[in-house]
């Protein structure tokens, strides 16, 4: 019989050719606390527990998916977002926590809007959780869901069940709006997905559009590269903030005067983005870093 203990020696061990020694900790502590259902307080107390032989079977499973670099969000099926869980599957990007700054910002944000409620769209939603996360906390707004792929609306319409939130869900292409949502065949699949933007604008859109380069993409980790869907990821080297000039353009249609635009960005891109913001005519643009101290985010009047 092996013991707590003996599972965080062999985590260490399979997993460090992948992981530093910190990470390779945290994933032993998340698959115990999935597989035995005990507090991270009982693991930490009780080191020497037996593990019944399913509960071990079941953690050498997980460690032989994990030694192939899938994430462990993709092998147990859920991540942790802003205090809410989330479905995930490889058709959605990991929720990230830097993601969770910007959902934050939303929220201290509202305040200075010149309604109390209204709507808000999220655009590239993939699992759903910066429009799941802010109709939780701001229930007094509407809050519109898009996305490309349409496995995606389908896990954000699951990850709204789960957290017993009501959402609008739209399949499009934000590069080709227009086309998108009027192409029936692409509608079809998705009948059970309402799609009701109306004709009226927004008092918020949000979005975590892909963003990352080739030149990023040598950088990442392979567990990323290899396992995340690349169309939430990536974007043309030549034209690195094409959803972003879409979104602004999009935005500033179609949001009220005095509404907010915010984005998740690139850390590289900062200045870019607000140039192009200010040259769309957007106001009081704020760049804001991540706790990694790293430019992650921007809001924007209009
Ligand atoms: N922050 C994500 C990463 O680096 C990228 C998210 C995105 O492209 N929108 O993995």
């Amino acid at each position: 019989m092996k013991s707590i203990n003996d599972f965080s020696f062999t985590f260490q061990k399979e997993l460090s050719g992948l992981y530093d020694p910190r990470e390779c900790d945290s994933l032993f502590r998340i698959v115990i606390e999935d597989v035995t259902e005990f507090s991270s307080a009982k693991i930490k107390a009780f080191p020497e527990s037996e593990l019944t032989v399913v509960q071990s079977d079941a953690i050498n499973n997980i460690l032989d998916e994990l030694k192939t670099g899938k994430p462990i969000q993709y092998i147990l099926g859920y991540a942790e977002f802003y205090g809410l869980r989330f479905n995930v599957n490889p058709s959605v990007l990991i929720p990230r926590p830097e993601t969770e700054e910007l959902v934050e910002w939303v929220i201290s944000s509202v305040g200075s809007l010149k309604s109390a409620g209204g709507s808000i769209l999220d655009i590239g939603t993939g699992s759903g959780c910066i429009g799941i996360s802010l109709k939780k906390n701001l229930s007094e707004f509407d809050v519109t869901a898009l996305d490309i792929s349409a496995a995606a609306l389908w896990t954000a319409k699951e990850n709204a069940e789960i957290n017993q939130v009501n959402l609008n869900f739209i399949l499009a292409d934000i590069l080709n709006l227009k086309s998108e949502i009027e192409n029936p065949k692409r509608q079809t699949p998705l009948e059970h997905l309402e799609k009701t933007t109306n004709s009226e604008k927004f008092e918020i859109i949000v979005s975590n559009p892909p963003y990352v380069t080739l030149h990023d993409k040598a950088q990442m980790h392979q567990n990323v590269t290899d396992f995340e869907p690349h169309t939430a990821l990536f974007v043309p080297e030549d034209d690195p903030l094409i959803f972003y000039k879409a979104i602004a353009d999009f935005a500033s249609k179609n949001l009220e005067s005095g509404g907010l635009l915010f984005f998740e960005i690139n850390e590289s891109y900062g200045e870019q983005i607000v140039n192009l913001l200010t040259d769309k005519s957007f106001k009081n643009i704020e760049l804001r870093k991540d706790m990694s101290d790293r430019d992650r985010m921007i809001r924007a009047m209009f």
